[in-house]
C-alpha cells in the first residue's frame, strides 16, 4: 500500500470516528434537552391541571373519570387521578370499568416523590400501554374532589424520539458531506507530499545502487526537508570517506607494492592479512594466501619461529636465510610484533642482502688478490737483496736487475690499483670531445713503438670515413686502447699483424682490437674484465712473473663505461681475439 493511500485511509477512519462520537454526542445532548423541556411543559401542564381541579368538584368515581378524561382532552396527555391510598380513581385512557381491575399506584416512583415533596417526575416503560413514558405527579387539595390526592400526567416519549430521529439524520447528513470534504481534501494534499516522497525515495535508491550524481532537491524547511536533506549529507559524506578509504587502500597497496622489501602481516590469530608483492617472490608464495594460517604459507622454519615468538610478544632477532629461490640469493628477515585490531600481530620485513653480501665477498676476494699480487715481487725482491750479500759482481748486477723488475711491477701494480679506485669513486671527471679516430690509433703505437718494433709486429688501420671523429675524452680512449693494443702485442706472436678499425653501427661507433694470437677460451671470455682474472692462472700460481697486472682489462671497462659504452670480447673466425668497444655517437 502507497504512503499516500495509507495516509489516506487514516485520515478517513479518524473523521469517521470524529463524525460518529459527533454524532452521538449532539443526539444525547438534544435527547437530554427535550426531555428536560418535555418534563418542564410536563410539571407547568400539572400544575395547571391541580389549580383547575381545587376549584372543581366530583363526587362519584364516575365524576372523577369523566374529570380526567376532560382534563386529558385539554392538555392532549394522558392524566391519571390517583387517591391517597395509590388507588386509581380516574384515568383519561381507561373507562370506570377498566378503573377497577388497574394495580394500586402507591409504589409508582412520581407518586411516592409527590406524596413526599409534592411533586414528582420519573421515565419507564408503561407495561399498560406498552409505551416508553415520562410521567409527573402532583398532589392536589380540591375541597370538592376529597378522594382525589395526585393528579398524574404521562407523555409518550416516542415524540422526542421522533424529533431526535429528525435532528440525528440532519446531523448524519451534515457530518458525511464534512467526511466527504474531509476525504477529498486529504487526497488532494496528500499528493504533492506523496510526489516529494516518491522523488526521495527514487533518489535514495539510485544512491543505494551507486548512482551519486544528482542530489535529492531541497524539499523546504518541514520534516520531510530535513530528512531529505539529512539522507542526501549523509550518503554523499559517506561516499567521500569511502572514497577517501579506497585512495588510501591504494595509496597503500601501490607502496607495498612497490617496496623492494618483502612484508608479510600476520593477524593475531596467526592469519596472513598482506603478503606484498615483494615477499611473494621472495619466499616463493602463491596468490591467494590471505586468511590462511601462517605455517602453511612460510615454509622457512626460522620465519616461522619468528612469527610465533612476535605473537607470544617475544623479542625476536633477525636471521638470514639462504637456499631459498637459488643459492646465490641471500635475505635477511625481522620480524616485529604490531598492535593491530584485535590484538598482537606480527609484521615480518625480508630485505635482500644478495647484493650486499656479493660486494663483501668481492671486497674480500680483492683484498686477497691485492695481497698476493704484491707478495710475490716483495718475496722475490727480498730474496735477491738477502742474495746480494754473498753475490760476485756479475751476479749482483743481474740480482739488481730483477729487484728492478719487480719494483716496477709493483709500481705498476699500485699504479693501476689507484687508476681503479678512482675510477670506482667516480673522481675521473669526463670531457668529451670529437675526437679523431686516426689521431687515437697513432697515439697508441707511438706509446707502444718500443713493444711493436722488439716484437717485429705491424698494426693495421681500418677507419671508416663515418666514423673518423668520435666524441669521448681523448686521454681516456688512449688509455683503453693502449691497454687493448698493449695486450694484442703480448698475445700475438712475433711479427704478428694486429688491425685497429673504426667503423658506424647505427647510432654507434664501433672501434675493434683484433690479433692473432691465441685466442680466450669462450668461458672466460667475460670474466677476462673482472681484476685480476687471468687466463692462464699457472703463471701467477708458480710465482714466475704473469706479465701484466691482471687489472687492465678492468680499466678498460670502467673508461669505457664513463663514456657509456661497453666492452666485449670475442674470438676470431680464424685465430685470435678480438675486443670491441661501442661508444655512444
Ligand atoms: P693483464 O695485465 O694480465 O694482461 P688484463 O686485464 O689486461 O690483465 O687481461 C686479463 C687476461 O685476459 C690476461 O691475463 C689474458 O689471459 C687475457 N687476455 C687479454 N687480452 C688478450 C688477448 N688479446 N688475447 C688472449 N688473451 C688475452
Amino acid at each position: 500500500m502507497t504512503f499516500r493511500a495509507k495516509m489516506f485511509l487514516t485520515a478517513l477512519a479518524a473523521a469517521a470516528l470524529a463524525v460518529f462520537v459527533a454524532t452521538t454526542l449532539v443526539s444525547w445532548s438534544v435527547r437530554r434537552s427535550l426531555e428536560q423541556r418535555t418534563e418542564r411543559e410536563l410539571g407547568t401542564d400539572a400544575r395547571m391541571a391541580a389549580e383547575i381541579l381545587s376549584h372543581r368538584s366530583a363526587a362519584t368515581e364516575r365524576e372523577l373519570d369523566a374529570e380526567a378524561d376532560a382534563l386529558g382532552r385539554i392538555l392532549g396527555a394522558r392524566v391519571t387521578f390517583v387517591a391517597e391510598d395509590g388507588r386509581v380513581v380516574g384515568d383519561s385512557d381507561l373507562t370506570a370499568d377498566q378503573l377497577r381491575t388497574v394495580e394500586n399506584h402507591g409504589t409508582r416512583p412520581e407518586i411516592v416523590e409527590a406524596r413526599q415533596r409534592g411533586f414528582g417526575a420519573a421515565q419507564r416503560h408503561s407495561a399498560t400501554i406498552d409505551d416508553d413514558l415520562m410521567y409527573v405527579a402532583i398532589r392536589v387539595r380540591s375541597p370538592g374532589m376529597p378522594r382525589l390526592a395526585f393528579v398524574r400526567l404521562a407523555l409518550p416519549l416516542a415524540d422526542i424520539d421522533r424529533q431526535l430521529a429528525s435532528v440525528r439524520s440532519l446531523a448524519a447528513v451534515g457530518f458525511a458531506a464534512g467526511l466527504a470534504a474531509a476525504a477529498g481534501l486529504t487526497w488532494l494534499l496528500s499528493a504533492p507530499l506523496a510526489r516529494r516522497l516518491r522523488a526521495i525515495d527514487e533518489r535514495t535508491r539510485r544512491y543505494a545502487a551507486g548512482d551519486l550524481s544528482r542530489s535529492i532537491p531541497d524539499y523546504g524547511q518541514d520534516e520531510i526537508g530535513s530528512v531529505a536533506r539529512m539522507v542526501d549529507s549523509l550518503t554523499h559524506d559517506l561516499a567521500n570517506r569511502l572514497a577517501g578509504l579506497e585512495a588510501d587502500r591504494a595509496r597503500m597497496a601501490a607502496i607495498l607494492s612497490g617496496m623492494i622489501e618483502g612484508v608479510l602481516v600476520v593477524n593475531a590469530h596467526g592469519r596472513l592479512q598482506l603478503a606484498n608483492d615483494a615477499a611473494r617472490r621472495m619466499l616463493r608464495i602463491d596468490d591467494a594466501v590471505e586468511g590462511r594460517h601462517y605455517p602453511e604459507i612460510v615454509r622457512q622454519p626460522a620465519v616461522a619461529r619468528q612469527i610465533e615468538a612476535a605473537l607470544a610478544g617475544r623479542p625476536t632477532e633477525s636471521v638470514e636465510l639462504t637456499g631459498l629461490r637459488d643459492d646465490a640469493v641471500t635475505l635477511i628477515a625481522r620480524t616485529a610484533p604490531v598492535e593491530v585490531s584485535p590484538g598482537r600481530g606480527a609484521v615480518v620485513v625480508l630485505h635482500d642482502i644478495t647484493d650486499l653480501r656479493r660486494a663483501d665477498r668481492i671486497r674480500r676476494d680483492f683484498v686477497a688478490n691485492v695481497s698476493h699480487e704484491l707478495r710475490t715481487p716483495l718475496t722475490a725482491i727480498r730474496g735477491y737483496v738477502e742474495a746480494l750479500a754473498d753475490a760476485d759482481p756479475e751476479e749482483s748486477r743481474r740480482f739488481l736487475e730483477i729487484v728492478s723488475r719487480h719494483t716496477l711491477r709493483m709500481e705498476r701494480l699500485v699504479r693501476d690499483l689507484l687508476r681503479l679506485a678512482r675510477l670506482d669513486a667516480g673522481q675521473e671527471v669526463l670531457e668529451r670531445v670529437p675526437c679523431s679516430v686516426d689521431a687515437l690509433f697513432s697515439a697508441v703505437e707511438v706509446d707502444l713503438a718500443g713493444l711493436l718494433t722488439s716484437r717485429r709486429q705491424t698494426v693495421v688501420r681500418e677507419v671508416a670515413p663515418d666514423a673518423a671523429t668520435v666524441p669521448g675524452d681523448p686521454a681516456k680512449l688512449q688509455d683503453a686502447l693502449r691497454n687493448l693494443l698493449e695486450n694484442a702485442t703480448n698475445h700475438s706472436p712475433e711479427g704478428g699483424r694486429i688491425v685497429m678499425a673504426a667503423r658506424r653501427a647505427g647510432e654507434r661507433a664501433v672501434i675493434t682490437v683484433a690479433d692473432e694470437g691465441p685466442g680466450i677460451p669462450p668461458n672466460d671470455l667475460t670474466r677476462v674484465f673482472e681484476r685480476f682474472y687471468r687466463v692462464d692462472k699457472s703463471r701467477t700460481r708458480e710465482g714466475k712473473d704473469p706479465g701484466g697486472t691482471g687489472l687492465g682489462l678492468s680499466i678498460v671497462r670502467h673508461l669505457v663505461e664513463l663514456h657509456g659504452g661497453r666492452v666485449t670480447a670475442a674470438n676470431r673466425h680464424g685465430r685470435g681475439a678480438i675486443f670491441t668497444v661501442e661508444l655512444p655517437a
